[in-house]
């Protein structure tokens, strides 16, 4: 017999790097959920965990056409994260984005279901208020290489607040800055991966720029532990709420910090910096410290050498399976 409080509950990107640590989550904590993923980023060995659970089921479906299936509440994860995969197809990009969050928001508006969107601190741009705060509107070029994912998502979000006020929808927005840790593509191209990657393989360390853009690293655990908060919270509480590690770093501090815990000889490399690459990051917590009860509680050096242990496995598989 199904507990009280077993929810249905609907992931999309669930097959990705944050989904699939969410899906995990949910299914341990005795929820049915069901993943839609179409596989462009995500993949289902990060499923492996959960593929056998009864609670768990994995559709094959992009968010970009309408979904009809009956659930209690929904997570929008669904959108490449890295800016190689977000501008690999930046059409399809804005697509799922703005198509995705018309069809959930269509979805959930049909069921009565209550929707998170994961937006992002690119909503940002490269900004020129510090650390940044919900109120700040951001600093965004409309017609750059990385529009097609900070405007798409930026239209999201006015979705979700159009969804809210005119159908009554219970909304949740979570502005969620860089997020790291076990099930990161190995090649998609974003710094902590990139970083690590090339420490355990002894290649040089690229840093882009002069490495002195900074960033703050949330890990993987922590975000799933707020976006559960924030799905959970009281009605009120929509959002947009910042979700990150106020902890701020160079990616010169970074580059050190992955070499010190891989104990690697990797030489650091500059190499140019893309174009429109935000100069600092912070997120300003306070309303999820306020409204949440929530704070991350895993530092860098702990987090990062979770990670390493984690892509130290993924390159000694994949160095067995080229030998044999
Ligand atoms: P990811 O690329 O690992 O996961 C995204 C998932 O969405 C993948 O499984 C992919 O196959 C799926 N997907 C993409 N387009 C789809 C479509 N049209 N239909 C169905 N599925 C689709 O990225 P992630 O890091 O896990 O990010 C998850 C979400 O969190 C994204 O919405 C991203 O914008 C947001 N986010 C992530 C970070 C971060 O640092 N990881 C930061 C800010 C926001
Ligand atoms: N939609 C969906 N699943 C549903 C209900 C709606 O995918 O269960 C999609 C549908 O394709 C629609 C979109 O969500 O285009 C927006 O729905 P809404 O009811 O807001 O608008 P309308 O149907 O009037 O276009
Ligand atoms: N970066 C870097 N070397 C790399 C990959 C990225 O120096 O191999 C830099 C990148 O230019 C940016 C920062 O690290 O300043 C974070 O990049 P990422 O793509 O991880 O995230 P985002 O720019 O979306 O915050």
């Amino acid at each position: 017999m199904k507990q009280l409080d077993t929810k249905r509950i609907l992931v999309t990107g669930g097959a990705g790097f944050l989904g699939s640590h969410l899906c995990e989550r949910l299914v341990a904590d005795g929820h049915d959920v069901l993943c839609v993923d179409n596989f462009f980023t995500g993949a289902k060995v990060n499923l492996a965990r959960v593929a056998d659970r009864p609670g768990f089921e994995l559709m094959r479906h992009d968010v970009t056409f309408p979904l009809y299936v009956e659930v209690d509440e929904i997570y929008n994860m669904a959108c490449p994260a890295s800016p190689i995969h977000y501008q690999h197809d930046p059409v399809q990009t804005t697509k799922t984005s703005v198509h995705g969050a018309i069809n959930m928001l269509g979805l959930a508006k049909r069921v009565h279901a209550r929707i998170l969107q994961a937006s992002t601190s690119e909503v940002y741009g490269d900004p020129s208020v510090h650390p940044q705060v919900e109120e700040y509107w951001g600093n965004v070029n409309p017609v750059g290489l990385r529009s097609c994912y900070d405007e798409g998502k930026r239209c999201a979000e006015t979705l979700f607040f159009d969804y809210h006020r005119q159908h009554k929808l219970q909304i949740k927005v979570a502005r969620i800055f860089n997020t790291y840790g076990p099930r990161m593509h190995p090649n998609d191209g974003r710094v902590v991966s990139n970083f690590i990657v090339q420490a355990l393989r002894s290649e040089p360390i690229t840093i882009y720029g002069d490495g002195s853009q900074t960033r703050s690293f949330c890990y993987v655990d922590d975000m799933v532990a707020a976006l559960l908060a924030l799905m959970n919270s009281a009605e009120h509480v929509t959002g947009p709420i910042n979700i990150g590690n106020p902890c701020e770093f160079t990616m010169l501090e970074l580059a050190q910090a992955v070499l010190d815990i891989t104990g690697s000889k990797s030489k650091i490399v500059l190499q140019p910096l893309p174009v429109d690459d935000p100069r600092q990051r912070r997120p300003d917590i306070e309303k999820a410290q306020q409204l949440l009860g929530w704070a991350p509680k895993v530092s860098l050096k702990e987090g990062l050498s979770r990670t390493v242990e984690y892509f130290d496995q993924l390159l000694g598989v994949t160095k067995i399976a080229i030998a044999s």
